[in-house]
């Protein structure tokens, strides 16, 4: 069976230089399975045709890959992962990375929980808040990359991801069109975090051009302030 498009993926994936080898295909397609079928009964997310998994979801995780300043290996923690976008296709073709997968939803915790049963992926299901995972000494400089899509404005999403990272790591933040202006309003917020802004890639997911879409780099130079994370309706104001 296959729930996504397969040409369009490669093709997608092929335009950023990236392949995946033919096995984890066929994990990435057991994963799409999983989702789709959840998605009858539960809300995990509205792009269901085979084209929008194929590029929408599963090839735009993989895009993270663009990066060159991500490690081989190591421990990395993706904040607000919903139904496992970015984690579950990173965690898929780099076995190298222990991914733990964050989402403030029992119930889509309790999903993920259901790949990692199926798929082995990812390594840990963490059901909290990041901004309270953030304060405990478990989980605070703990990773070595801390990635998020689609989860909060990059000022928020900064408070609730930077304090998670080791000094000497990352935090790749994949956002939309407006990543420029959010970089803006953030860049002083970020410093304050112990963030540096590395890079900021730009990219079309669609051959058209007209998907914009930006990744974040943001190495973690310096611990961050005892102070943070705040409360989420304080990081809000
Ligand atoms: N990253 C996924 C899901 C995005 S939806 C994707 O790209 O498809 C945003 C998710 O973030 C939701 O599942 C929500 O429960 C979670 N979330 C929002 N704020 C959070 C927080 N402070 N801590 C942990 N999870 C959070």
């Amino acid at each position: 069976m296959t729930y996504y498009d397969q040409p369009l993926f490669d093709r997608t994936l092929a335009r950023f230089g990236l392949s995946v080898p033919e096995d984890a295909q066929s994990r990435l397609d057991a994963f799409a399975g999983l989702v789709l079928r959840k998605n009858e009964v539960m809300n995990l997310t509205n792009l269901t045709s085979p084209a929008d998994v194929a590029q929408k979801h599963l090839a735009d995780s993989l895009l993270l890959l663009q990066a060159k300043t991500l490690p081989d290996s190591g421990r990395v923690l993706d904040v607000g992962t919903g139904a496992g976008f970015p984690a579950v296709p990173l965690a898929i073709v780099r076995p190298g990375w222990e991914v733990s997968a964050l989402d403030a939803t029992r119930k889509k915790v309790d999903f993920l929980e259901e790949v990692r049963a199926a798929l082995g992926v990812p390594s840990r299901c963490l059901c909290g808040r990041a901004e309270t995972l953030g304060k405990e000494s478990a989980y605070r400089e703990h990773f070595d990359v801390v990635t998020a899509r689609a989860v909060a404005a990059l000022y928020v999403l900064s408070e609730l991801c930077l304090p998670m990272v080791r000094v000497g790591g990352l935090f790749a933040a994949m956002k939309g069109a407006s990543a420029d202006e959010e970089l803006r309003a953030s860049e002083p917020h970020i410093r304050e975090l112990g963030g540096a802004v590395e890079d900021v890639i730009h990219y079309a997911l669609d051959e058209n051009g007209e998907d914009r879409r930006a990744i974040v780099l943001v190495k973690k130079v310096k611990q961050t302030p005892s102070k943070f994370p705040r409360p989420y309706a304080k990081i809000k104001k």
